[in-house]
């Protein structure tokens, strides 16, 4: 799949996603974006970079058969002026004739209309003005007539539409209307009557495709890698109108539910695109909601860092307008000051839970040692010093430097030998890899060594669980304030090995 041109990171999550014969099938998948138009040379295993967008170099893309046309542009101003109103601005596209098709775009706000949710890379976008190619217009406008009737809008061609390159200004002199707009999508994308998603890899197969096909498309599309579509998936399973998501095929569009619902049994693809949107609709306390998030958010990105606060708390259905008002810097902590509760084992978690929390730039946890009395608890309290939990503790008096290269050190209580290491291992890696993971522990080394009072907090699933490795920085009664290191492995180590 590399060598055809296909994503490291898509490749790597199928790899998990699927079983051998799913992967082997979606192998044989044309893929027409991913292989042929986009440079994934630069993917990691965990991030795609083909989807960022560069503003400056950003390019407008035309339908592929067209040959040429000019762009349909909106009065920005008028924008402003709706959403300044508190309306959700949208267009009607007309076309005058089928024979000579002038398109033309014409402002309403009262009118049943289609969201779409697209990834910018894919052409759909405009970072320098508020328009769109002629060509694009209309090709949206046939697809808005095949899409289902509703009972408000029982006349699909008559739909508004809703984009987000028309519709959030882009003019520096109009950034005050550009937060507004941020902070209404979650209105926007709620009200909508269908949201439709618009990507190449899906478009360019058709509804009659394998149940298989459909979904590995959908697993390795693009759309499924971007933050902000997330978020629009989700806000449009949080609507008035229910379940609205549609994803558009060359040949027409599918109810999202369809696609990963069967009446006999889901394919092992289809069960693997479940498992990555059984978040929708996020239900639960906050805590339970960041859980799931962070499950899901593992394979998704965006191209601005700030966005990423934008996109959770408006998932999280905070008020985004905190947000959009900070400084960038500042955005990650405004986040945090929204969660004052987090799943307690995101202290052990690697990815993406670290992701979340190190963007604070404060790992710190904080630790009872004396009970494990509310062990039974899923959740941990958290405020400026970090997180709360009670967890068994181990404090290190004296610890032996690593005798044996994958041990690292060895820690006794005077019975049994536990021998503790970095928190990694062999499975999925190549030798090259490991090589240069073998290379870092040499930090996880210097990390225990160097902290002044190490202690490893134990994980309450002993089995596969990994352990935080800290220094304690203070107490305060039976409370210890730690800041964290690393997370590690610990081992029992059988009598033949406790010997050495
Ligand atoms: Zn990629
Ligand atoms: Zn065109």
């Amino acid at each position: 799949m590399l060598r055809e041109g296909w994503c490291l990171s898509t490749t790597t999550m199928l790899h998990e996603l699927l079983d051998t014969t799913r992967l082997y099938m979606t192998s044989r998948m044309r893929m027409f974006n991913n292989s042929t138009q986009q440079d994934h040379s630069s993917c990691t295993k965990v991030e795609c970079y083909a989807n960022q967008v560069d503003e400056k170099t950003y390019e407008t893309k035309h339908t592929q058969q067209c040959q040429g046309c000019g762009h349909i542009t909106v009065d920005a101003e008028k924008v402003a002026a709706i959403l300044r109103q508190g309306q959700i601005p949208l267009v009607a596209i007309v076309e005058s004739s089928s024979l000579h098709p002038d398109t033309q775009l014409e402002f309403v706000t009262d009118r049943p209309y289609v969201a779409l949710s697209h990834a910018w890379a894919q052409g759909l976008g405009n970072a320098h003005t508020n328009s769109l190619p002629e060509c694009q217009l209309s090709k949206i406008k046939g697809m808005f007539s095949q899409l289902p009737p509703t009972a408000s809008a029982p006349n699909s061609s008559k739909l508004a539409i809703w984009v987000d390159t028309l519709r959030i200004p882009v003019a520096d002199s109009l950034k005050d209307v550009r937060k507004l707009a941020i902070t209404r999508l979650a209105t926007t994308y709620q009200e909508a009557e269908h949201v439709l998603v618009l990507e190449t890899g899906l478009m360019s197969s058709t509804r009659s495709a394998s149940r298989i096909e459909k979904c590995s498309r959908l697993l390795s599309s693009a759309w499924l890698r971007r933050l902000w579509t997330y978020q629009e998936a989700l806000l449009s399973k949080n609507g008035n109108h229910g379940d609205k998501l549609q994803i558009q095929f060359s040949d027409g569009a599918i109810h999202f539910e369809n696609l990963l619902r069967s009446h006999h049994s889901l394919c092992h693809s289809e069960k693997a695109a479940q498992t990555l949107f059984m978040a929708l609709p996020l239900t639960g306390n906050t805590s339970s909601r960041l859980s799931t998030l962070t499950r899901t958010l593992q394979y998704r990105t965006t191209s601005k860092h700030e966005d990423e606060t934008i996109c959770l708390t408006s998932v999280l259905g905070h008020d985004v307008h905190k947000i959009t008002a900070a400084k960038t810097d500042e955005r990650m902590a405004i986040f945090y000051s929204f969660i004052d509760c987090v799943p307690r084992n995101m202290i052990f978690r690697t990815f993406p839970a670290s992701k979340l929390l190190g963007t604070v730039g404060r790992r710190n946890h904080l630790q009872q040692s004396r009970s494990i009395a509310t062990a039974h608890s899923l959740e941990a309290l958290r405020d400026e010093n970090g997180v709360y939990v009670d967890l068994v503790t181990l404090e290190f008096c004296s610890i032996t430097p690593p005798t044996w290269p994958v041990w690292h050190f060895v820690m006794t209580d005077g019975k049994q030998h536990w021998s503790l290491s970095p928190a990694e291992s062999k499975a999925g890696r190549n030798e090259e890899e490991w090589k240069k993971i073998t290379m870092e522990w040499a930090a996880f080394d210097k990390s225990v060594v160097e902290a002044v009072r190490g202690a490893v907090i134990l994980n309450e699933d002993r089995v596969t669980g990994l352990r935080t490795l800290v220094s304690i920085l203070r107490e305060e009664g039976e409370t210890r304030f730690c800041r964290f290191l690393a997370l590690a492995r610990v081992f029992v180590l059988t009598t033949t090995l406790g010997r050495v």
